[in-house]
């Protein structure tokens, strides 16, 4: 199995993706998203993880970044990640999967909800980094980021904590439709300077919209490349 780090660099973060998808990935990708995915299981902490038997990628970014919504858009179902997560809600490492797909997909819990209780919030950073330290199935975590503000200092100690853990990361903007497209220039700009500071960063932020489908193409190929090249 070759290192989940692989592909991580801090170097040119650019707009356009260092490795252009061929028709087979993109093509391997939907393939991917169009099988029944289903729940598997919620983890409160680490000792209800599933077993490391397979790989995963991961999605974690702030409350209301539009998580759910990218991971239902992406595996084309409506009901798959709960459409809204509301402050206080129990923290769950949820896993989604698909019998021969060999895959999980993560949905982390939100954070930087400025309500949510201080011990529920240290509780919540235990669980993470203990994760995303011990997991040597995860193959990347895509950060999600609100196109509308771009990185937030949440986002930056989230960053922190994954170059801590050498876990390869990707930053995905959400909700692309809500904004111009000067400003989302603007704002992939920011993103793509915010990122550079950080090791594991990987270089190509994909710009997504649940509501238009842009990007979607980009970030399945990405995960079926992940997932051929842990295979190869
Ligand atoms: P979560 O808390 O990160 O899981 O966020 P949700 O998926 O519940 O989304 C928060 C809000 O943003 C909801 O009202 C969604 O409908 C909206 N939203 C999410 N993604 C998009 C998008 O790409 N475009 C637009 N216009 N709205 C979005």
């Amino acid at each position: 199995m070759a290192s989940r780090r692989s592909g991580s660099t801090a170097r040119g973060v650019t707009m356009t993706n260092p490795d252009t998808h061929s028709a087979e990935d993109v093509e391997a990708g939907r393939l991917l998203f169009t099988r029944a995915w289903t729940f598997s299981r919620g983890s409160p902490g680490l000792d209800h993880l599933p077993p490391d038997d397979r790989p995963e990628v991961a999605f974690a970014g702030r409350s209301n970044v539009g998580k759910s919504t990218l991971i239902n858009a992406l595996v084309g179902q409506h009901a798959l990640a709960r459409a809204s997560n509301t402050p206080g809600r129990t923290q769950e490492l949820n896993f989604f999967t698909e019998p021969d797909a060999g895959l999980y997909l993560v949905d982390m819990p939100g954070y930087g909800f400025a309500e949510a209780p201080k011990d529920k919030v240290a509780a919540w950073n235990r669980t993470l980094r203990a994760y995303l330290a011990g997991r040597r199935t995860l193959l990347r975590v895509f950060l999600l980021i609100d196109a509308r503000h771009g990185p937030k200092s949440v986002d930056d100690e989230i960053m922190k904590l994954l170059d801590g853990a050498a876990v390869s990361y990707q930053a995905v903007l959400t909700k692309a439709d809500k904004i111009s497209r000067t400003d989302l220039e603007r704002v992939t700009e920011r993103t793509i300077a915010a990122l550079a500071k950080h090791p594991a960063a990987y270089p190509h932020v994909i710009v997504t919209s649940a509501e238009t489908g842009a990007g979607f193409e980009d970030l399945r190929a990405t995960i079926a490349k992940l997932l051929t090249s842990q295979n190869a």
